[in-house]
């Protein structure tokens, strides 16, 4: 007798990135995101970085776009903005990681957009609710392939930055990160369950804003890769 699970409809696919150099896929389990992780940026949203920690929130794993496709103009929404940021793909998971250890954890990186309804996200800061409408909607996540840690070393000094149309928008480096990556995942790992495919995104620079249907957003982190998406 089979004992395959049978399901009720047929289950979705599993979301996937691709790998430089590899043909098999990095199956995507999670996607945490770190806010406010850049003091610039802090103090541009209209908080003391001095005073205030980072903090995370979470995406889903099918809000994923792969690289040069296109980001459609979400529902709901009139104000929404571009967040560039580096992103830590786990290649082995754990709770209570040491941060002396855990860059062991990291199998690669990749270059992220998180894309931001701010109308919605503001209305949920001041009413004091979760961020998901502003943050975890389809589309939200458009990420480059990932390149193994074994083609880029360890990244503590990397340029990041964002153009839109051709125009600087964002610019920094990641050396700015007031948690760092090790710092990032030992923290995580305290308050979830880490699993290989989980992706962290690192949180943004300075210089967010609106991007316009027709828009090509191309960002960049050294060592790492360009991402490009169009609004449509
Ligand atoms: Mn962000």
């Amino acid at each position: 007798m089979s004992t395959a699970t049978e399901y009720l409809f047929a289950p979705e696919k599993t979301v996937s990135l691709g790998i430089q150099g590899e043909t098999r896929r990095f199956p995507v389990r999670r996607i945490y995101c770190v806010g406010r992780n850049y003091a610039e940026h802090t103090r541009e949203m209209g908080f003391d970085p001095d005073r205030e920690l980072p903090f995370f929130f979470n995406k889903n794993p099918d809000n994923l776009v792969l690289n040069n496709g296109d980001f459609p103009y979400p529902s709901a929404t009139k104000n929404v903005h571009h967040e560039i940021e580096l992103v830590l793909a786990l290649g082995k998971g754990g709770t209570d990681i040491p941060v002396e250890s855990a860059l062991q954890h990291v199998y690669g990186y990749a270059v992220g957009l998180d894309m931001t309804r701010r109308d919605l996200q503001n209305e949920a800061k001041k009413t004091g609710r979760p961020w998901e409408i502003g943050k975890a909607f389809e589309h939200s996540a458009p990420m480059t392939d990932i390149v193994p840690v074994s083609k880029t070393g360890h990244l503590e000094k990397a340029a990041i930055w964002l153009k839109v149309n051709g125009e600087i928008r964002q610019n920094s480096n990641i050396d700015q990160l007031i948690w760092k990556i090790p710092e990032i995942i030992s923290y995580l790992s305290a308050i979830f369950e880490l699993k290989a495919g989980d992706l962290i995104m690192t949180g943004t620079p300075a210089g967010v804003n609106a991007v316009q249907r027709g828009d090509v957003m191309e960002g960049h982190v050294e060592g790492v890769g360009t991402l490009r998406t169009k609004v449509v």
